[in-house]
């Protein structure tokens, strides 16, 4: 058997009626980029979120971006500002940071849910730290009540990264709509995700959607009149109009993701290899399934001689990367170390079929 990491060409397949009908439409209106596609997509989305606003723009890594260039342009934070980040994400939510000349302060993980350890917040806090990016990494929720708390106690602007965790919820409320912003990627293998790079920043704040709007459409908000040095990062009106037809299904794609990782949670049962905390399926999209094996290497080998792809979610950690050398001098983060070395993502996805997961648990199983 021969199973992939992910198959986009099987999600588009699912759904390619209503895709090909759309994408014909608007390639026949003649009309590319800002237009109904776009504001029917945002309006959506927002409603979808739970947030008065959402911005389309170019991608995940702008939608960050843009979040904390808003602050600075609202007086909110100044160049040198901290931003808590956890140790362990992508390092598209680091460069958003420090893209603004702002500081990220790395915080290590709680190695049994993987997401920002809440016992970690109070130490690294200073005059200076504004801000915590909160990252739902692998589609599980990382919000928690304590780091609520914090935010409140010490003014902290709270702002998500929910590029992997479209759909997800804390008590009844979609991630995306817990801080005061939140960016989105709709990166084709996202949960959510579009033909091409696409992403969206969510907020309730109408200060920070108009500054958005405007930055990101080379910071104007009326023709050929100019506020701010903006960029272009737009979404077209293709991407718009195939994110429109795939959020209508993100729930079922999400609900079938829930049922592979609960026949994993079931059925792996090597001593060799562990899982994170299990959440309830409102918390967690299962953006990916991560495992953990001191022969990671090795299982990594085995798998892909059984015909399975699995990947590295991720192997070098934004601290341990070139272009940050003598960023974080004498920074020790041996849980987010240890997880680069150990960590593997097994296949995940809404197209999978039982027989494929069966196969992977019991090659699983004997190594
Ligand atoms: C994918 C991703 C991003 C960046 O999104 P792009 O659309 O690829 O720019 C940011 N943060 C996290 C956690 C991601 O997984």
């Amino acid at each position: 058997m021969e199973i992939p990491f992910l198959s986009l060409k099987d999600i588009t397949a699912k759904y390619a009626d209503e895709i090909h009908e759309t994408v014909n439409r608007v390639v026949d209106s003649g009309w590319y980029l800002q237009g109904e596609e776009n504001a029917r997509f945002e309006q959506h989305y927002a409603d979808y979120i739970g947030t008065k606003y959402c911005i389309g723009c170019g991608n995940g890594l702008d939608a960050l971006i843009w979040i904390y260039r808003a602050y600075i342009e609202l007086g909110v934070m100044q160049s040198g500002d901290e931003v808590i980040v956890p140790a362990n994400t992508y390092i598209a939510s680091v460069l958003a940071i420090t893209e603004n000349g702002l500081k990220a302060v790395l915080v290590e993980p709680n190695p049994n849910t993987l997401e920002l350890d809440e016992n970690k917040i109070e130490e690294v806090i200073t005059s200076r730290t504004k801000s915590i990016l909160l990252v739902h990494l692998y589609g599980r929720c990382a919000y928690t009540e304590k780091i609520g708390d914090l935010c409140k106690k010490y003014h902290l602007h709270l702002v998500e990264d929910n590029a992997q965790a479209h759909g997800c919820e804390y008590k009844g409320q979609k991630t995306g709509s817990i801080g005061e912003a939140a960016g989105h990627s709709f990166y084709p293998g996202k949960n959510l995700g579009a033909f091409g790079d696409g992403g969206a920043v969510t907020t309730n704040n109408k200060a920070m959607a108009e500054c958005i709007r405007s930055l990101a459409n080379y910071g104007s908000s009326k023709k050929y009149v100019f506020k701010y040095c903006g960029r272009n990062s737009r979404l077209d009106e293709v991407q718009a109009a195939v994110l429109d037809v795939k959020l209508r299904h993100l729930d079922e794609d999400n609900h079938l993701r829930q049922q592979v990782a609960a026949y994993y949670y079931k059925n792996i049962k090597n001593p060799d290899i562990t899982m994170p905390t299990r959440l309830h399926d409102e918390n967690n999209v299962y953006h990916l399934f991560p495992i953990f094996c001191e022969k990671r290497d090795a299982l990594q080998e085995y798998l892909k001689n059984n015909g399975i792809q699995t990947l590295i979610h991720y192997p070098i950690p934004p601290h341990l990367q070139e272009c940050y050398a003598g960023f974080w001098e004498g920074l020790s983060l041996p849980i987010t170390e240890k997880m680069a070395n150990q960590e593997l993502s097994l296949p995940m996805g809404p197209c999978i079929k039982k027989e494929e997961i069966k196969y992977i648990v019991e090659a699983l199983n004997r190594f």
